[in-house]
């Protein structure tokens, strides 16, 4: 590993990400793609393409992450390129075991990560002194157990919506391992990504919106890797915030918002009737709630996930 450089010797803020409420952080959202892939890897599309892709849906942010390798290109105006890459371990009974979405990863040799590929953990404790985030892609799909992600560790990134998985698969959806991880008190971040290939229409599908201060990459990492965002398939929310044990919730039209808490211990409200929507939400937490974190589902179908605060 001599040739590697260390993460934490050139970087300030923490690998292990400590949730930020971006609702109460000053700043200006950008809208980010943190899952990509090009003709760097097995994507159909060029760097360039991907990139003016993005930009042309009105995206702030890309992270091009493909298999094995750092893509490096020159990002269209008004686009922050933040360096990614995907790695992958394998795990006995799983067929695609870990993969893991690196994001602000530095020049590196592939070959001591490839290494690493039958010792997941070590993979990925490797990866997060490299970089300031490392998410666990597509845990439902790769058939991932919550005893094989907190085998990770305490704090980790997951991707709670993967919309190249959900296209293809239907094996989208991951938030059943995340409460399960938070409600053993893994303090993991939820993110929603394309996973674009770009054979299918999976481009723009599922993003991030971060609350950063500027548009550096430093300051986006710095937001990402304190969990001072949330994702989206669809909905706005405007804020989400916990006074007491009271939790609330602003957000564009809904058809339901959930607040979930370890076991059943959260709520679900919904619209009066069809036509109708939601657009608030506030909600008395049980005394036995140790966080909370918010899902609004609009009337397409369209989710937002929030990441979760934390009651003392
Ligand atoms: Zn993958
Ligand atoms: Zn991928």
């Amino acid at each position: 590993m001599g040739s590697v450089p260390s993460f934490k010797t050139m970087n300030p803020w923490p690998a292990q990400p400590q949730a930020t409420n971006p609702f109460l952080t000053r700043g200006e959202w950008l809208k980010a793609a943190l899952h990509v892939h090009t003709t760097a890897s097995d994507g159909k599309v060029s760097p360039r393409e991907a990139l003016e892709a993005y930009r042309r849906l009105g995206y702030d942010v890309v992270a091009l992450t493909d298999h094995d390798r750092v893509t490096l290109a020159d990002p269209p105006e008004g686009l922050t390129l933040l360096t990614g890459a995907e790695w992958a371990a394998a795990v006995p009974d799983s067929p695609a075991g870990f993969h893991f979405v690196t994001i602000g990863i530095g020049p590196v040799e592939a070959a001591p990560i490839a290494a690493l590929h039958n010792r997941p953990a070590k993979m990925a404790a490797l990866l997060r002194t490299l970089c300031p985030l490392v998410i666990v892609a597509h845990p439902y799909w790769s058939a991932l157990t919550t005893e094989l992600l907190a085998s990770l560790g305490p704090a980790g990134a997951l991707e709670v919506y993967n919309h190249g998985c959900e296209l293809e698969d239907a094996l989208g959806y991951s938030h059943y391992a995340w409460d399960q991880l938070l409600a053993r008190g893994h303090h993991w971040l939820g993110l929603a990504v394309d996973d674009s290939h770009w054979s299918t229409p999976d481009h723009g599908g599922a993003w991030v919106m971060i609350k950063s201060p500027d548009r550096s990459p430093a300051s986006i990492l710095a937001a990402l890797a304190s969990g001072c965002f949330y994702s989206s398939t669809g909905p706005a929310i405007e804020s989400f915030c916990l006074s007491n044990r009271t939790v609330t919730l602003r957000c564009s039209a809904a058809a339901s918002i959930l607040f979930r808490c370890n076991g059943s211990l959260g709520t679900g409200l919904h619209r009066p009737g069809p036509g109708e929507s939601l657009t608030f939400a506030e909600h008395l937490l049980p005394a036995r709630a140790r966080f909370v974190r918010a899902e609004v589902t609009d009337s397409a179908g369209g989710k937002a996930w929030t990441n979760p605060i934390y009651l003392a």
